[in-house]
């Protein structure tokens, strides 16, 4: 079924509020296997709010509306909707209560216009708000559905969650199953060459890719009557792309890559212990995102300067003879932090983060070194950017995966 998503603001139209109503119903609406087409955003004035509505139930079945249901002039989405599906408004009781106990709670006295919060259309289903003053609602007639939400996002979500999302599915007889497969190491183009078999000819399930920064997204989804059957076509779906692509698979349930290292990290009861420079510590940052990080990091030494290096343990001559960015420099930063810390994983990096680099060198240049069992190495990662963020993250999910690559007994497959 299609839908399009109507969100009223003046404030959106200046760029002063980020439309994230749109974006939160979308995912949830794909989700749910709704087919969304348009998304449109109108300012507080009823004749274009009207024609929008208009041109949105010319080509949908569904249309969600964000934003205008509360008790000022400007919100007017009610009323246009109403009018547009040829309905009379009613004063709603239970609204009426419940703002009179809303106001009371709160030692003050109900404002007139509050009342205005309490007409609806008549023929809807109310979605009562318990989070907060405008409730809204859902209203079908004539084979088509309007949705009207409250703007503000938390309250948009309280209602969505009690009572939207029913009374959408009510309206589907189809049940949606997906899966979001995570890889890494290998390009979107890439990656869809080598599922072009699958992908080629498919209608159900879908196969959809999305790039991220450094990495590459799938989503197998499949929409049938029954969702067992729904399952099980995503599921036959998922062997066929592992057969393909297995090896670049480290997630198929939308986990990030640190997520899975460290619960692999903890499963093999591995310490690890981090020697970083153009990273600043975000490698280790990264594990400590992860709860229960506590029982898998043993430390992380954040060796920026050359001093500091030295310190922790490495030749000065190494540095002086290669350079302080180099594979030399790398590795002997793991060992020194090997016999400093004794952890059982020993990471390290040091490059340019950009925008500069030194002479003869590229920003975005990096070596990253480990020490692990009979391990140790150094590789080089280049990203031929200059962009300071851009080359950090990368650096860190490098380091995130070249642990991946250990832990797996894969470490041949470094790069
Ligand atoms: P309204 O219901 O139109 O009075 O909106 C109340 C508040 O909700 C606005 O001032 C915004 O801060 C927020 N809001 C409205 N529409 C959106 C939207 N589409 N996405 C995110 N926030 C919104
Ligand atoms: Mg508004």
């Amino acid at each position: 079924m299609k839908v399009s998503i109507i969100a009223v603001g003046t404030e959106l139209l200046f760029g002063q509020t980020v439309n994230t109503n749109a974006t939160y119903l979308s995912e949830n609406l794909n989700h749910m296997g709704f087919d969304v087409m348009y998304h449109f955003v109108v300012g507080d004035n009823p004749q274009r709010l009207k024609e929008k509505l208009a041109d949105a139930f010319s080509d949908t079945d569904i249309v969600l509306l964000t934003g205008g249901l509360g008790p000022t002039q400007d919100d007017l989405t009610k009323e246009m909707v109403a009018e547009y599906m040829g309905v009379e408004m009613y004063l709603d009781q239970r609204v009426v209560d419940d703002l009179r106990d809303f106001f009371r709670k709160r030692g003050g006295n109900m404002a007139e216009n509050n009342f205005k919060q309490a007409y609806l259309p008549v023929g809807c289903t109310p979605l009562y708000n318990a989070s907060g003053t405008a409730p809204g609602f859902a209203l079908s007639r004539n084979g088509k559905t309007a949705i009207c939400f409250p703007g503000p996002p938390r309250e948009l979500k309280w209602l969505w969650e009690h009572g939207a999302r029913q009374y959408l599915e009510q309206l589907t007889d189809k049940k949606m199953y997906y899966r979001i497969i995570r890889t890494i190491g290998i390009g979107e183009s890439d990656l869809e060459m080598l599922l072009m078999p699958l992908i080629d000819g498919q209608s159900d399930p879908t196969i959809a890719t999305y790039a991220k920064e450094g990495e590459c997204t799938l989503r197998v989804a499949s929409q049938r009557k029954d969702s067992d059957d729904a399952r099980k076509a995503c599921d036959e779906m998922m062997a066929r792309i592992m057969e393909l692509a297995g090896k670049y698979i480290y997630s198929t349930d939308d986990e990030d890559l640190n997520e899975v290292v460290v619960r692999m990290l903890k499963d093999k009861g591995v310490l690890i212990s981090s020697a970083e420079s153009c990273t600043g510590g975000g490698f280790a940052s990264s594990i400590t995102d992860i709860a229960g990080a506590s029982s898998v990091l043993h430390s992380s030494y954040v060796t920026y300067s050359i001093d500091a290096k030295v310190k922790l343990g490495v030749p000065e001559d190494i540095i002086s003879e290669y350079g302080v960015v180099s594979r030399e420099t790398a590795v002997s930063m793991a060992e020194a932090l090997k016999n400093v810390s004794g952890a059982d994983l020993c990471i390290s990096i040091t490059g340019y983060a950009g925008p500069e680099a030194d002479p003869g060198h590229d920003a975005g240049e990096a070596f990253i070194g480990y020490v692990y069992k009979n391990h140790k190495a150094a590789v080089r990662v280049l990203t031929n950017r200059n962009d300071r963020r851009w080359n950090r993250n990368y650096f860190i999910l490098r380091m995130m995966r070249a642990v991946y690559m250990l832990l797996s007994d894969r470490a041949d497959e470094i790069e």
